[in-house]
């Protein structure tokens, strides 16, 4: 049985009071300091002042989760309760305000966020809101919960599979073996869109060397020989220099001279495992083809920060994460190979569940970009995209055994609601879930066979009925 793996989390509060998604206003006027929304607030938004206890202090409120108890207890109706218009310009339409700070939350405490009793978003929506996991083994009364007696092994294996190994008459393996690494979580990190300070790299870097997993990184912009260990370079194909080739795994740029590149950086180190990285469109199936049967073992799919596809960016509406990966594995499996080659998926994983449909997919492993940065409490404002403008959160001063601390915990809350996935299939090892498209539904998939079918028919009885 492999070694227990386990995150600890340790709480890492924010430097900065995140946006919250109500304001809170005590009116100065009406308040007798009387200290009852202190009593009533389970989520610790209001205090007294430390330097004078007979006064209040400013609410936190940014833990507010807009219950109104304190607004109805107040004897003299001094609070009022806003939704937040800072809290709604948050992010984007895939990177929503809701996204962005269960992001944060989950950096600061380690733990998974609960949002109470049954689902309240929409039946289904686009990517991976288009399909559901089958959770059907939850109702097994032996399951011990996810730190219980019943190890889920989130390792994965990265590098080129043999498909049959064979024996000496001694027994020993003749077979020549590929170099292979093993990570014990299916989440690499990978290079950042923005906000590559000195600082934030050495933060990342902690993170992945504590967690055990690799961090995939643009020698360009940072590289430091302490993190070797588990530093992917992204190499140019002109560049590649020994000091990072030493490195166990490195990545390149998919392009015409690629597979030369792969070959003369395979002569400098074989130990060393290469990926290649592909843009996301629409020849990914065949690039990844193309690439496996040439022997590269581990091929990298990336989209754009909202999991879109990149190549070609054309008009018309881009292919999303889901449906790209699902392609992939598909054509792999189709031609008999999807074992010769690993392949990880980047570009828009922003909460837990996109870890697990990306695998579920097809995928071995995820790499994320963009939850790094919102761990460090990225608003994703973009201010520092513009010049001139001022990072709200100060992002180059982040302390980097702070900032790892906000990584790991990020990580390891995601981790436990991989385990409860797992745990609620059945199955008790991550690389069980590759591909295993039995216990996934898919809404487009339910939507021709069953519902199209039901209404079809309906429509067709209404024609004959005269209706
Ligand atoms: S309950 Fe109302 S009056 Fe009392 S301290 Fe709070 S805001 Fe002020
Ligand atoms: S300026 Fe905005 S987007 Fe840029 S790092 Fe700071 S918070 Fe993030």
């Amino acid at each position: 049985m492999p070694r227990k793996y386990n995150i600890e989390v340790s709480p890492a509060p924010p430097r900065f009071p995140p946006v919250g998604k109500f304001v809170i206003e005590r009116s100065a006027a009406d308040c007798i300091n009387c200290g009852r929304c202190v009593l009533t607030c389970i989520h610790s938004v209001h205090a007294r002042l430390d330097e004078d206890l007979r006064r209040m202090a400013e609410p936190e409120d940014y833990r507010c989760k807009g219950c109104f108890r304190c607004v109805q207890e107040c004897p003299k109706e001094a609070l009022t309760i806003r939704s937040s218009d800072e809290y709604l310009r948050l992010g984007d339409s895939y990177w929503t305000p809701e996204i962005i700070s269960k992001n944060w939350y989950q950096a600061e405490t380690g733990k998974v966020p609960v949002s109470g009793a049954g689902y309240l978003g929409p039946f289904s929506g686009e990517g991976f809101d288009s399909m559901w996991t089958d959770m059907s083994e939850i109702v097994r009364p032996t399951r011990d919960g996810i730190h219980g007696r019943e190890y889920i092994n989130t390792s994965v294996d990265i590098g080129r599979k043999v498909p049959v190994i064979k024996f000496d008459a001694q027994g020993r393996i003749v077979s020549p073996l590929p170099p292979t690494l093993s990570v014990p979580l299916p989440i690499l990190f990978d290079t950042l869109p923005f906000g590559g300070y000195g600082n934030v790299y050495e933060a990342v870097a902690r993170a992945a060397s504590f967690l055990g997993t690799l961090m995939i990184v643009d020698p360009d912009a940072w590289f430091n020989k302490e993190y070797e260990a588990n530093a992917v370079p992204v190499l140019t194909q002109s560049a590649l220099e020994d000091s990072v080739t030493a490195c166990k795994m490195a990545e390149l740029d998919y392009g015409s001279t690629v597979l030369g590149a792969v070959e003369e950086l395979r002569n400098a180190n074989p130990e060393t495992i290469v990926s290649v990285r592909v843009p996301f469109g629409d020849t990914a199936a065949e690039i990844a083809e193309e690439l496996t049967c040439a022997g590269v073992e581990v091929v990298h799919l990336y989209a754009d920060c909202n999991g879109k596809q990149i190549d070609p960016p054309g008009p018309g509406e881009p292919r999303l994460l889901k449906d790209m990966i699902l392609e992939v594995h598909r054509q792999l499996v189709a031609r008999k190979i999807r074992d010769e080659v690993t392949l990880i998926a980047s570009g828009g994983i922003a909460i837990a569940e996109h870890v697990a449909k990306s695998i579920l997919c097809g995928a071995d492993l995820v790499a994320i970009d963009l939850p790094l940065l919102i761990a460090l409490e990225c608003r994703y404002c973009k201010n520092c995209h513009s010049s001139g403008l001022k990072c709200p959160v100060s992002l180059k001063d982040v302390d980097p055994r702070y900032g790892a601390q906000r990584i790991i915990n990020l990580v390891g809350a995601w981790r436990n609601q991989l385990l409860e996935v797992l745990g609620a299939m059945g199955l008790r090892e991550v690389r069980r879930l590759r591909g295993e498209l039995g216990r996934a539904i898919f809404f487009e998939e339910i939507q021709r066979e069953t519902f199209d079918t039901i209404f079809a028919k309906e429509v067709s009885y209404n024609v004959k009925a005269g209706n």
